[in-house]
Protein backbone atom coordinates (compact mmCIF):
# COMPACT_ATOMS: atom_id res chain seq x y z
CA UNK A 1 0.00 0.00 0.00
CA UNK A 2 1.34 3.45 -1.20
CA UNK A 3 1.05 6.68 0.35
CA UNK A 4 0.04 10.00 0.01
CA UNK A 5 1.28 13.05 1.94
CA UNK A 6 -0.36 16.44 1.90
CA UNK A 7 -0.67 19.51 3.63
CA UNK A 8 -3.58 20.31 5.99
CA UNK A 9 -5.02 22.55 3.89
CA UNK A 10 -5.15 20.99 0.99
CA UNK A 11 -8.63 19.02 1.52
CA UNK A 12 -10.00 22.88 2.10
CA UNK A 13 -9.16 23.80 -1.17
CA UNK A 14 -12.45 24.76 -3.53
CA UNK A 15 -12.22 26.59 -7.44
CA UNK A 16 -13.88 29.90 -6.34
CA UNK A 17 -14.68 29.57 -10.55
CA UNK A 18 -16.58 32.87 -11.13
CA UNK A 19 -15.64 34.92 -8.59
CA UNK A 20 -12.24 34.51 -8.93
CA UNK A 21 -10.32 38.00 -10.30
CA UNK A 22 -7.76 36.12 -12.28
CA UNK A 23 -9.11 32.71 -13.69
CA UNK A 24 -6.97 30.45 -14.72
CA UNK A 25 -9.17 29.49 -18.03
CA UNK A 26 -7.47 32.71 -19.55
CA UNK A 27 -3.77 33.58 -20.13
CA UNK A 28 -2.86 30.16 -20.54
CA UNK A 29 -2.83 27.52 -23.13
CA UNK A 30 -4.93 24.82 -21.80
CA UNK A 31 -3.96 21.13 -23.07
CA UNK A 32 -6.22 18.52 -23.37
CA UNK A 33 -4.96 14.36 -22.58
CA UNK A 34 -5.17 11.75 -24.83
CA UNK A 35 -8.33 10.08 -23.35
CA UNK A 36 -10.24 13.18 -22.94
CA UNK A 37 -9.55 14.21 -26.17
CA UNK A 38 -10.57 10.83 -27.48
CA UNK A 39 -13.80 11.69 -25.84
CA UNK A 40 -14.21 15.05 -27.04
CA UNK A 41 -14.36 13.64 -30.98
CA UNK A 42 -17.13 11.60 -30.06
CA UNK A 43 -19.02 13.96 -28.56
CA UNK A 44 -22.48 14.13 -30.65
CA UNK A 45 -24.66 17.20 -31.30
CA UNK A 46 -24.30 21.20 -31.55
CA UNK A 47 -21.94 20.96 -28.67
CA UNK A 48 -19.96 18.31 -30.01
CA UNK A 49 -19.33 20.48 -33.32
CA UNK A 50 -18.63 23.34 -31.00
CA UNK A 51 -15.70 21.53 -29.04
CA UNK A 52 -13.89 20.24 -32.20
CA UNK A 53 -14.26 23.89 -33.41
CA UNK A 54 -12.17 25.31 -30.94
CA UNK A 55 -9.50 22.49 -30.36
CA UNK A 56 -6.07 22.12 -32.10
CA UNK A 57 -4.37 19.15 -32.84
CA UNK A 58 -0.91 19.24 -33.98
CA UNK A 59 1.81 16.66 -34.72
CA UNK A 60 4.03 15.93 -31.97
CA UNK A 61 2.22 18.30 -29.72
CA UNK A 62 -0.19 18.09 -27.09
CA UNK A 63 -3.59 19.07 -28.30
CA UNK A 64 -5.47 22.33 -26.91
CA UNK A 65 -8.04 24.76 -27.24
CA UNK A 66 -7.93 27.90 -29.58
CA UNK A 67 -7.35 30.78 -26.94
CA UNK A 68 -10.04 33.84 -27.73
CA UNK A 69 -8.41 37.11 -28.98
CA UNK A 70 -8.63 37.99 -25.63
CA UNK A 71 -6.77 34.99 -24.30
CA UNK A 72 -9.73 33.26 -23.10
CA UNK A 73 -10.65 29.72 -23.08
CA UNK A 74 -13.39 29.43 -26.24
CA UNK A 75 -15.34 27.26 -22.90
CA UNK A 76 -15.19 30.18 -20.48
CA UNK A 77 -18.50 32.01 -20.48
CA UNK A 78 -19.34 35.11 -19.58
CA UNK A 79 -20.28 34.15 -16.21
CA UNK A 80 -17.36 32.85 -15.80
CA UNK A 81 -18.93 29.25 -15.68
CA UNK A 82 -17.06 26.59 -17.48
CA UNK A 83 -19.75 25.25 -20.30
CA UNK A 84 -17.99 21.99 -20.87
CA UNK A 85 -18.56 21.52 -17.03
CA UNK A 86 -22.14 22.27 -17.85
CA UNK A 87 -23.37 20.45 -20.90
CA UNK A 88 -20.45 17.32 -20.16
CA UNK A 89 -19.64 17.06 -16.60
CA UNK A 90 -16.79 17.63 -14.50
CA UNK A 91 -15.72 14.28 -15.20
CA UNK A 92 -15.19 15.34 -18.84
CA UNK A 93 -12.77 17.64 -17.89
CA UNK A 94 -9.35 17.72 -18.96
CA UNK A 95 -7.03 16.76 -16.68
CA UNK A 96 -5.35 19.72 -16.59
CA UNK A 97 -8.57 21.25 -15.61
CA UNK A 98 -9.86 18.81 -13.34
CA UNK A 99 -6.54 19.09 -11.25
CA UNK A 100 -5.02 22.14 -11.37
CA UNK A 101 -4.05 24.07 -9.22
CA UNK A 102 -3.03 20.80 -7.40
CA UNK A 103 0.26 19.44 -8.07
CA UNK A 104 1.44 15.65 -7.79
CA UNK A 105 4.90 14.05 -7.17
CA UNK A 106 5.48 10.75 -7.53
CA UNK A 107 8.28 8.57 -5.03
CA UNK A 108 8.99 4.93 -4.78
CA UNK A 109 6.52 3.98 -2.17
CA UNK A 110 4.26 7.37 -2.80
CA UNK A 111 2.78 10.23 -3.48
CA UNK A 112 2.84 13.38 -2.44
CA UNK A 113 0.65 16.24 -3.32
CA UNK A 114 -0.42 20.23 -2.89
CA UNK A 115 -1.57 23.18 -4.07
CA UNK A 116 -0.03 25.74 -6.03
CA UNK A 117 0.92 28.99 -5.04
CA UNK A 118 -0.10 30.82 -8.90
CA UNK A 119 -3.98 30.15 -7.88
CA UNK A 120 -5.54 33.19 -5.66
CA UNK A 121 -7.68 30.35 -3.18
CA UNK A 122 -4.97 28.08 -3.48
CA UNK A 123 -2.20 31.31 -2.41
CA UNK A 124 -4.93 32.35 0.36
CA UNK A 125 -4.80 28.98 2.52
CA UNK A 126 -1.18 29.03 2.16
CA UNK A 127 -0.62 31.83 3.67
CA UNK A 128 -3.50 31.66 6.37
CA UNK A 129 -2.52 31.91 9.82
CA UNK A 130 -4.52 29.13 11.45
CA UNK A 131 -1.69 26.90 12.10
CA UNK A 132 1.39 25.57 10.04
CA UNK A 133 0.69 23.01 7.38
CA UNK A 134 0.39 19.50 9.44
CA UNK A 135 1.34 17.27 6.71
CA UNK A 136 -1.02 14.59 6.89
CA UNK A 137 -0.28 10.87 5.24
CA UNK A 138 -2.69 8.58 4.22
CA UNK A 139 -2.67 5.21 2.87
CA UNK A 140 -4.05 4.41 -0.49
CA UNK A 141 -3.84 0.70 -2.18
CA UNK A 142 -4.56 2.11 -5.44
CA UNK A 143 -0.88 4.12 -5.30
CA UNK A 144 0.80 0.74 -4.40
CA UNK A 145 4.11 1.44 -7.31
CA UNK A 146 4.93 -1.93 -7.04
CA UNK A 147 7.70 -1.81 -4.50
CA UNK A 148 7.12 -5.36 -3.71
CA UNK A 149 8.46 -6.80 -6.88
CA UNK A 150 11.00 -4.26 -6.81
CA UNK A 151 12.16 -4.33 -2.57
CA UNK A 152 15.40 -6.42 -3.19
CA UNK A 153 16.95 -4.68 -6.71
CA UNK A 154 20.61 -2.68 -5.29
CA UNK A 155 19.27 0.36 -7.01
CA UNK A 156 16.17 0.28 -5.39
CA UNK A 157 17.50 -0.13 -2.29
CA UNK A 158 20.23 2.88 -2.76
CA UNK A 159 17.30 5.09 -3.88
CA UNK A 160 15.42 4.80 -0.88
CA UNK A 161 17.94 5.60 1.01
CA UNK A 162 18.82 8.59 -1.00
CA UNK A 163 14.66 9.39 -0.72
CA UNK A 164 14.64 8.92 3.13
CA UNK A 165 18.08 10.90 3.67
CA UNK A 166 16.35 13.56 1.92
CA UNK A 167 13.03 13.87 3.29
CA UNK A 168 14.71 13.61 6.76
CA UNK A 169 16.69 17.02 5.43
CA UNK A 170 13.57 18.18 4.34
CA UNK A 171 11.83 17.36 8.04
CA UNK A 172 14.87 19.54 9.69
CA UNK A 173 14.23 22.47 7.82
CA UNK A 174 10.65 22.72 8.39
CA UNK A 175 11.67 22.31 12.10
CA UNK A 176 13.90 25.50 11.73
CA UNK A 177 10.97 27.41 10.07
CA UNK A 178 8.23 26.68 12.19
CA UNK A 179 8.01 28.50 15.88
CA UNK A 180 9.81 28.46 18.55
CA UNK A 181 7.76 25.78 20.66
CA UNK A 182 9.51 27.68 24.01
CA UNK A 183 8.38 30.63 22.68
CA UNK A 184 11.69 32.02 22.37
CA UNK A 185 11.99 35.29 20.10
CA UNK A 186 12.57 34.22 16.48
CA UNK A 187 11.52 35.87 13.21
CA UNK A 188 12.21 34.78 9.77
CA UNK A 189 15.36 36.83 8.75
CA UNK A 190 17.06 34.52 11.67
CA UNK A 191 15.66 31.06 10.44
CA UNK A 192 16.39 32.09 6.51
CA UNK A 193 20.17 32.50 8.17
CA UNK A 194 19.73 28.87 9.82
CA UNK A 195 18.43 27.47 6.68
CA UNK A 196 21.05 29.10 4.22
CA UNK A 197 23.56 27.66 6.85
CA UNK A 198 21.88 24.18 6.43
CA UNK A 199 21.77 24.34 2.47
CA UNK A 200 25.72 24.21 2.09
CA UNK A 201 25.73 21.56 4.66
CA UNK A 202 23.40 19.27 3.61
CA UNK A 203 24.66 19.31 0.19
CA UNK A 204 28.19 18.36 1.06
CA UNK A 205 26.24 15.60 3.42
CA UNK A 206 24.13 14.26 0.76
CA UNK A 207 27.40 14.17 -1.69
CA UNK A 208 28.98 11.93 0.71
CA UNK A 209 26.50 9.21 0.39
CA UNK A 210 25.83 9.65 -3.59
CA UNK A 211 29.19 10.27 -4.44
CA UNK A 212 31.28 8.48 -2.23
CA UNK A 213 34.97 8.98 -3.27
CA UNK A 214 38.23 7.44 -1.86
CA UNK A 215 41.04 9.68 -0.57
CA UNK A 216 43.27 8.49 -4.10
CA UNK A 217 40.13 10.13 -5.81
CA UNK A 218 39.47 12.86 -3.97
CA UNK A 219 43.02 14.07 -4.53
CA UNK A 220 42.88 13.46 -8.23
CA UNK A 221 39.62 15.20 -8.36
CA UNK A 222 39.39 18.58 -10.07
CA UNK A 223 35.83 18.51 -11.82
CA UNK A 224 33.02 16.58 -10.72
CA UNK A 225 29.33 15.79 -10.59
CA UNK A 226 26.31 18.47 -10.19
CA UNK A 227 28.11 21.07 -12.19
CA UNK A 228 31.02 21.29 -9.74
CA UNK A 229 34.01 20.83 -8.54
CA UNK A 230 35.81 20.14 -4.98
CA UNK A 231 36.25 24.52 -5.67
CA UNK A 232 32.67 24.77 -6.01
CA UNK A 233 31.20 22.39 -3.04
CA UNK A 234 33.89 24.34 -1.02
CA UNK A 235 33.12 27.47 -2.32
CA UNK A 236 29.14 26.65 -1.67
CA UNK A 237 29.91 25.61 1.82
CA UNK A 238 31.93 28.88 2.86
CA UNK A 239 29.14 30.81 1.32
CA UNK A 240 26.35 29.61 3.48
CA UNK A 241 28.53 30.53 6.47
CA UNK A 242 27.44 33.81 5.04
CA UNK A 243 24.43 36.13 6.60
CA UNK A 244 21.89 35.07 4.01
CA UNK A 245 20.44 38.61 4.99
CA UNK A 246 22.87 40.45 4.36
CA UNK A 247 23.72 38.84 1.12
CA UNK A 248 20.40 39.67 0.04
CA UNK A 249 18.92 42.81 1.35
CA UNK A 250 22.30 44.74 -0.31
CA UNK A 251 21.52 47.03 -3.73
CA UNK A 252 24.40 45.10 -5.94
CA UNK A 253 22.56 41.93 -5.90
CA UNK A 254 19.20 42.61 -5.94
CA UNK A 255 20.16 44.87 -9.25
CA UNK A 256 21.58 41.36 -10.70
CA UNK A 257 18.63 39.40 -9.73
CA UNK A 258 16.06 41.67 -10.91
CA UNK A 259 18.05 42.06 -13.86
CA UNK A 260 18.08 37.73 -14.38
CA UNK A 261 14.28 37.96 -14.11
CA UNK A 262 14.03 40.76 -16.37
CA UNK A 263 15.81 38.43 -18.93
CA UNK A 264 13.45 35.80 -18.44
CA UNK A 265 10.30 35.17 -20.79
CA UNK A 266 7.63 37.40 -19.42
CA UNK A 267 4.30 36.18 -19.56
CA UNK A 268 2.46 39.09 -17.98
CA UNK A 269 3.26 42.61 -18.82
CA UNK A 270 2.45 43.96 -15.60
CA UNK A 271 5.46 41.94 -14.49
CA UNK A 272 7.73 43.50 -16.36
CA UNK A 273 6.55 46.91 -15.42
CA UNK A 274 6.37 45.92 -11.63
CA UNK A 275 10.51 44.69 -11.73
CA UNK A 276 11.37 47.51 -13.89
CA UNK A 277 9.93 49.76 -11.03
CA UNK A 278 11.69 48.15 -8.56
CA UNK A 279 14.88 48.00 -9.95
CA UNK A 280 13.99 52.09 -10.19
CA UNK A 281 13.40 52.53 -6.70
CA UNK A 282 15.68 49.91 -4.34
CA UNK A 283 17.34 52.55 -2.56
CA UNK A 284 14.27 53.73 -1.53
CA UNK A 285 12.97 49.66 -0.85
CA UNK A 286 16.17 49.11 1.16
CA UNK A 287 16.15 51.95 3.28
CA UNK A 288 12.42 51.51 4.14
CA UNK A 289 12.58 47.60 4.94
CA UNK A 290 12.96 48.08 8.43
CA UNK A 291 9.87 50.14 8.94
CA UNK A 292 8.16 48.14 6.68
CA UNK A 293 9.06 44.70 8.91
CA UNK A 294 7.37 46.81 11.68
CA UNK A 295 4.55 47.68 9.89
CA UNK A 296 3.91 43.95 8.93
CA UNK A 297 5.12 42.64 12.21
CA UNK A 298 1.28 40.51 12.64
CA UNK A 299 1.96 39.57 9.65
CA UNK A 300 5.57 37.87 9.51
CA UNK A 301 4.29 34.43 9.78
CA UNK A 302 3.79 34.83 5.82
CA UNK A 303 6.93 34.72 4.83
CA UNK A 304 7.41 31.59 7.10
CA UNK A 305 4.27 29.46 5.27
CA UNK A 306 5.77 30.76 1.92
CA UNK A 307 9.07 28.66 2.86
CA UNK A 308 7.53 25.91 3.51
CA UNK A 309 5.61 25.73 0.92
CA UNK A 310 9.08 26.17 -1.45
CA UNK A 311 10.29 23.63 0.28
CA UNK A 312 7.76 21.64 0.95
CA UNK A 313 7.28 21.64 -3.51
CA UNK A 314 10.63 21.90 -4.85
CA UNK A 315 13.35 20.09 -2.01
CA UNK A 316 12.90 16.80 -3.02
CA UNK A 317 13.73 17.14 -6.80
CA UNK A 318 17.25 17.34 -5.89
CA UNK A 319 17.00 13.30 -5.92
CA UNK A 320 16.80 14.39 -10.03
CA UNK A 321 20.02 16.51 -10.03
CA UNK A 322 21.19 16.39 -6.76
CA UNK A 323 21.33 20.29 -6.05
CA UNK A 324 20.41 20.19 -2.83
CA UNK A 325 21.92 23.63 -1.85
CA UNK A 326 20.00 25.29 -4.89
CA UNK A 327 16.42 24.07 -3.85
CA UNK A 328 16.66 25.65 -0.64
CA UNK A 329 18.31 28.74 -1.79
CA UNK A 330 15.19 28.67 -4.65
CA UNK A 331 12.99 28.98 -1.78
CA UNK A 332 15.02 31.57 0.14
CA UNK A 333 15.62 33.82 -2.74
CA UNK A 334 11.59 33.41 -4.00
CA UNK A 335 10.30 34.16 -0.14
CA UNK A 336 12.38 36.94 0.31
CA UNK A 337 11.35 38.61 -3.60
CA UNK A 338 8.08 38.27 -2.69
CA UNK A 339 8.59 40.35 -0.03
CA UNK A 340 10.52 43.28 -1.64
CA UNK A 341 7.45 43.37 -4.01
CA UNK A 342 5.00 43.52 -0.55
CA UNK A 343 7.69 46.89 0.21
CA UNK A 344 7.30 48.38 -2.83
CA UNK A 345 3.43 47.82 -2.55
CA UNK A 346 3.30 49.13 1.00
CA UNK A 347 5.17 52.58 -0.07
CA UNK A 348 2.90 52.67 -2.88
CA UNK A 349 -0.32 52.54 -1.41
CA UNK A 350 0.60 52.54 2.26
CA UNK A 351 -1.01 49.30 3.84
CA UNK A 352 -0.94 45.56 2.53
CA UNK A 353 -4.12 43.74 2.61
CA UNK A 354 -4.83 40.36 1.54
CA UNK A 355 -5.97 40.74 -1.50
CA UNK A 356 -2.48 42.54 -2.31
CA UNK A 357 -0.22 40.00 -1.18
CA UNK A 358 -2.16 36.99 -2.73
CA UNK A 359 -1.74 39.12 -6.30
CA UNK A 360 1.91 39.25 -5.40
CA UNK A 361 2.34 35.46 -4.54
CA UNK A 362 0.04 34.39 -7.64
CA UNK A 363 2.10 36.68 -9.67
CA UNK A 364 6.00 35.67 -8.77
CA UNK A 365 4.27 32.26 -9.01
CA UNK A 366 2.96 32.21 -12.24
CA UNK A 367 5.89 34.32 -13.94
CA UNK A 368 8.88 31.50 -12.34
CA UNK A 369 7.66 28.95 -10.91
CA UNK A 370 4.82 27.68 -13.62
CA UNK A 371 7.26 28.49 -16.37
CA UNK A 372 9.45 25.47 -17.30
CA UNK A 373 11.93 27.15 -19.22
CA UNK A 374 11.78 30.25 -16.73
CA UNK A 375 12.62 27.72 -13.90
CA UNK A 376 15.53 26.04 -15.72
CA UNK A 377 17.24 29.13 -16.08
CA UNK A 378 16.71 30.40 -12.55
CA UNK A 379 18.38 26.63 -11.77
CA UNK A 380 21.06 27.85 -14.07
CA UNK A 381 21.43 31.25 -12.17
CA UNK A 382 21.61 29.65 -8.42
CA UNK A 383 24.01 27.22 -9.40
S1 LIG B 1 -7.20 30.26 -10.50
FE1 LIG B 1 -7.90 28.86 -8.86
S2 LIG B 1 -9.77 29.80 -8.02
FE2 LIG B 1 -9.33 30.78 -10.01
S3 LIG B 1 -10.55 29.63 -11.52
FE3 LIG B 1 -8.50 28.69 -11.47
S4 LIG B 1 -8.60 27.03 -9.93
FE4 LIG B 1 -10.41 28.37 -9.63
Amino acid sequence: MGYIRRPDYYRNFKCISSECTDSCCQEWEIDIDDETLEYYMQVEGEFGDRLRKHIKIEEMEEAHFIQTKEERCPFLNECGLCDIFIHLGEEHLSQICTHHPRYYDWFLEGEEAGLGLCCEEAARLILQKSGYPVFEVMMDEENDRERDAQADDEDVIFQRKIEQMLFDMREKLFKIIKPDVNGKEDNPDEKMKELYKAAGRFQCEYEDVMFPMCQEDLEDDETDFVGGGKEENEFRNQASYHNWNEQFWQKEFLEKLITFYLELEINDENWWKLLGEIRRNLSEILNKRGEFLKYYQENLYEYEQLMIYFIFRHFMKARNDDAVFEKIVFALISTDFIQMLDIYEWMMSGEITLKSQVNICKLYSKEIEYDEENMEQVSRFLS
